[in-house]
Formats: structure tokens, C-alpha cells, sequence
């Protein structure tokens, strides 16, 4: 009859009030996201064609596809790692490191929010590739 309920936050990663803020930074950006894939229309474009003139036209197009095919897979790749941030919230695993375990430091989750991995581990990550 006692207030067992505490042994659930035996080991405390995120505080809850934190993983609030953390969800709310997740879906603002996930929001930013996908607002900016479908109203997208490159400046660049305009700036281009016109430096260029229409004799060139056609590497130019070759160009602007390209620029916007590499920008829809960053944000493809920060979507779903923001989806992923946002089932580990549900999963009360956010903020803990994929590979050791640890917890992520709180200025690396407020940089990137939807980060698996700490920073040691993202070092030896880049390195080991
Ligand atoms: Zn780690």
C-alpha cells in the first residue's frame, strides 16, 4: 500500500517535464519540415537561368533537379529521425544513447532533438566509417 510507483523512475533519463519540451521542439521542426517540402520553390532557380541565359538552359534544369533532390533526402532522413525521437518519447527511452546506454547530454538533445546517439558514440560512429 505504499507509493511503489517511484521504483518506475529508478533510472531516470529524461525528466518528464523535459521530454515536454523536447516533443514540442520535435514536432515545431517537424512541422517546419514538411511545410517547406511542399511550398518549395528555389530562389536559386531564378538567380541561375538568369545568370546563365537560355542557351545554357538545359544543364541548368540538370542542376536545379539535382539541388532539389539532395535537399528532399535530408529532410527525408530528419523526418524520420524526428518520428523515431518521437516513438522513443512514447517508449520512455529518448535521451538515452542507442550504442552504450548512457544518456545523452541535455545540450546535444536541445542542439539535436532527435539525436540516438551521444557524443562519444558519434565520434567513434564517424570515424569508423
Ligand atoms: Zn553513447
Amino acid at each position: 500500500m505504499k507509493t511503489s510507483n517511484e521504483k518506475l523512475e529508478a533510472k531516470p533519463s529524461v525528466k518528464k517535464a523535459n521530454l515536454k519540451t523536447y516533443k514540442t521542439l520535435l514536432l515545431k521542426k517537424r512541422d517546419e519540415l514538411l511545410t517547406a517540402t511542399s511550398a518549395k520553390k528555389m530562389p536559386i532557380e531564378a538567380t541561375e537561368s538568369a545568370r546563365k541565359g537560355d542557351w545554357i538552359d538545359q544543364s541548368s534544369e540538370d542542376n536545379d533537379i539535382y539541388i532539389n533532390m539532395h535537399l528532399r533526402q535530408t529532410d527525408a532522413r530528419v523526418l524520420k529521425a524526428i518520428d523515431g525521437a518521437l516513438h522513443r518519447i512514447e517508449a520512455e527511452t529518448y535521451g538515452i544513447c542507442e550504442m552504450c546506454s548512457e544518456a545523452i547530454s541535455p545540450a546535444r538533445l536541445k542542439a539535436v532533438p532527435w539525436a540516438k546517439v551521444c557524443v562519444t558514440c558519434k565520434e567513434k560512429k564517424d570515424q569508423g566509417k
